[in-house]
């Protein structure tokens, strides 16, 4: 069941991921950005654990929720507010604790990204990783597969997103100042949302 202590499990394996691979993020941030990506969302998620340590919220929309604003609080630059947006609005959306939850929780925390952002896939963002994830969990909870394997087919759709970052030209955020310069990279959100998927996999199943 989709229950705060899942909900916790999936956030402290995102956060162990983000953790594991955050030189990497700050690289990848390096080569478009500003070197920060890796250590940002680090240092949002181990905060984001702490509080959840310290409280244990009861219900799964609360834990979202204490994410989403320590996330706010805590990174800054664009993907705080952006991640901050997708927890807060995948609690708003949580009700049930079932499949059809989940798929509506990252369903509308991958909108949220959207219109906050103002951006869309193609742009060279996490969205490339979160929407084709969305759309690969729906169509196998749709073709009435289990959820473990609904969410390994998500998690390898985010990872093909996140590849497909390579090639593009950024549209959107600090990438966007290099245009045509920005091709040739794999984007960082991108990465990370794909450990986001990646972890629900693990946790959520
Ligand atoms: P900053 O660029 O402020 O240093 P980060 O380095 O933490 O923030 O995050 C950069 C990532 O944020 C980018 O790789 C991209 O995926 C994502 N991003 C930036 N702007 C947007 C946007 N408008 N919409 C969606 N994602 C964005
Ligand atoms: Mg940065
Ligand atoms: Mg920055």
């Amino acid at each position: 069941a989709l229950d705060a202590a899942a909900c916790t499990t999936w956030v402290r394996e995102f956060a162990r991921l983000v953790h594991e691979q955050r030189d990497a993020l700050t690289q990848l941030d390096a080569a478009i950005g500003d070197a920060d990506h890796g250590s940002n969302l680090d240092r949002g998620l181990t905060a984001a654990v702490s509080a959840l340590d310290a409280a244990s919220p009861a219900s799964p929309a609360a834990v979202l929720a204490m994410v989403a604003t320590t996330l706010i609080r805590t990174v800054g630059g664009a993907s705080g507010p952006l991640y901050g947006t997708f927890f807060l609005r995948a609690a708003g959306a949580l009700d049930g604790g079932d499949r059809a939850a989940l798929a509506a929780a990252l369903r509308a925390g991958l909108d949220g990204v959207a219109s906050r952002g103002k951006a869309a896939p193609g742009d060279k963002t996490m969205l490339d990783a979160l929407s084709p994830a969305c759309d690969a969990l729906d169509e196998a909870l749709a073709q009435g597969r289990p959820l473990d394997e609904a969410l390994r087919a998500a998690a390898e759709a985010a990872a093909r997103g996140r590849d497909a970052t390579v090639p593009m030209v950024a549209r959107k955020g600090r990438a966007s100042y290099l245009g045509e310069r920005s091709a040739g990279h794999q984007d960082p959100g991108a990465t990370s949302a794909a450990l986001l998927v990646e972890a629900a996999a693990t946790a959520l199943a």
